[in-house]
């Protein structure tokens, strides 16, 4: 039977990064993968270019954009491998990138140039890549060895790392496989659920804003109540069934079944001081004059919900338009859905940092280790996840590398 200083589960963005570094630090490596393309969830991600890092990410608090049930445990991680360290290796490997919005870091040409980096990696550190080869049972022996049933025979090591991901994307190989480990092993689970995903409505109530599908605007948005308060400034697009783009994807993070999400549709006017000067100066409908502040198509549907906007705005009742200003600024919904899993760009939820160190992603199982998407740790759009992908499975490899095989 193979031995090896150390067995990765999954080849996606976490599991190639820490095998190279692991490799690299002198330590024989398996990884493997029952997909038969690496790091699928690499090659589709940021529309192909993939927005591997941010820049933003604020070295004194970088947990800031991480949702976590303790949102401290992603500290150490992502403070010890930093965006400037990803850079470095992204520039030693001549991968052109570039910004695109706050602070978000795209590859210039393809996210294949950073999958073709990660093999690099893993090839300079002498890892062997299985793939595709399923693992269908993993036991410890009193000595603290595992031993794996493989699709290509058992294999064994004193340190298995579990970077199998989260849910989302079924199609391109994502299971619950981390989750089950993590319960064989007796280790908590936080109740995954979909994260940066598109919010659904049905019924009645959509029907107003059905014609909207394609529309695209600047808005601000906001859930939760006095004490979990979030929001962004981002893009919305409204879509057959409901509501994305960046603003909405951000705020499903954060939003919670049976809850409102509230839009300012138009953050950056001073709408009862654009309609009282238009009230006073213009002859035009209000959905017209409405047309210069929010896109007309969206302008118009708005004054079709009430026959009070549908009027000259000189006619119109200063009521009528501060219920207009109140509304576009303040529009309340309750989604009944998420897109779910087929859409999500994440997994909120995973393994519950709680048993977990911090510092080596180790759990309490000794010998068993858990990064990326499968742990309880997820960022904001823009980079984050990447970034958590490569801290984690940083400090998982440094730790490997300093123990005793
Ligand atoms: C459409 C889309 C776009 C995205 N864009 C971005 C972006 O631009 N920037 C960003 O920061 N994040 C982005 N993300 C999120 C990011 O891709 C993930 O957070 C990141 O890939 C997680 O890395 P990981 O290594 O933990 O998991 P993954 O990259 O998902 O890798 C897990 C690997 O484990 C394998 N696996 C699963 N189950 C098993 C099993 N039972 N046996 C063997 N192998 C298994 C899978 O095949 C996969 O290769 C995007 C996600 C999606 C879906």
């Amino acid at each position: 039977m193979q031995h090896f200083d150390a067995i990765v589960i999954g080849a996606g963005a976490a599991g190639l990064f820490c095998a190279g570094i692991a490799g690299q630090r002198g330590l024989s490596v398996l990884v493997l993968d029952h997909s038969e393309k690496v790091a699928e969830k690499i090659r589709i991600s940021g529309g192909g270019r993939a927005n591997f890092t941010n820049r933003d990410l604020d070295p004194h608090a970088p947990h800031k954009h991480f949702i976590s049930a303790n949102p401290n445990f992603c500290r150490s991680a992502l403070s010890r491998y930093t965006p400037a360290d990803f850079i470095g290796l992204l520039q030693r490997h001549d991968i052109a990138f570039h910004e695109k919005h706050k602070g978000q870091l795209f590859c210039d040409r393809s996210a294949e140039d950073l999958i073709q980096m990660l093999l690099r990696e893993c090839e300079a550190g002498g890892v062997q890549r299985w793939q595709p080869c399923g693992v269908k049972a993993i036991r410890v022996d009193g000595d603290g060895v595992y031993e794996l049933d493989t699709d290509r025979g058992p294999v064994r090591s004193r340190s298995v790392v579990v970077a199998t991901g989260g849910l989302s994307i079924p199609k391109i190989g994502a299971t619950d496989f981390g989750y089950r480990i993590a319960k064989q092993f007796g280790l908590r689970l936080v109740e995954p659920r979909p994260g940066l995903v598109p919010l659904t409505f049905d019924g009645d109530g959509w029907v107003p804003y059905a014609g909207l599908s394609g529309l695209a605007l600047p808005v601000r948005i906001e859930t939760g109540d006095k004490k979990s308060r979030m929001s962004f400034n981002e893009d919305l697009l409204f879509t057959h069934r409901g509501l994305s783009g960046p603003a909405v994807l951000q705020i499903s993070s954060y939003w919670h079944d049976n809850t409102p999400i509230r839009l300012n549709l138009a953050p950056d006017a001073d709408l009862p001081a654009a309609l009282a000067r238009a009230k006073a100066t213009s002859r035009k409908l209000i959905a017209n004059e409405l047309a210069s502040l929010v896109p007309s198509r969206l302008a118009d549907a708005w004054a079709q919900q009430d026959t009070d906007w549908q009027r000259p705005v000189a006619e119109a009742s200063d009521k009528a338009l501060a219920r207009l200003a109140e509304r576009l600024s303040r529009w309340e919904i309750t989604p009944t859905g998420t897109e779910g899993y087929k859409k999500a760009e994440v997994t909120l939820g995973g393994v519950d940092t709680r048993d977990l160190s911090s510092q080596t992603l180790e759990s309490k199982q000794p010998g068993l280790y858990f990064i990326g998407e499968v742990v309880d740790v997820t960022g904001w759009l823009g980079g984050y996840n990447f970034q958590w992908a490569w801290a984690s499975a940083h400090a998982c490899a440094v730790a490997l590398g300093s123990q005793p095989n």
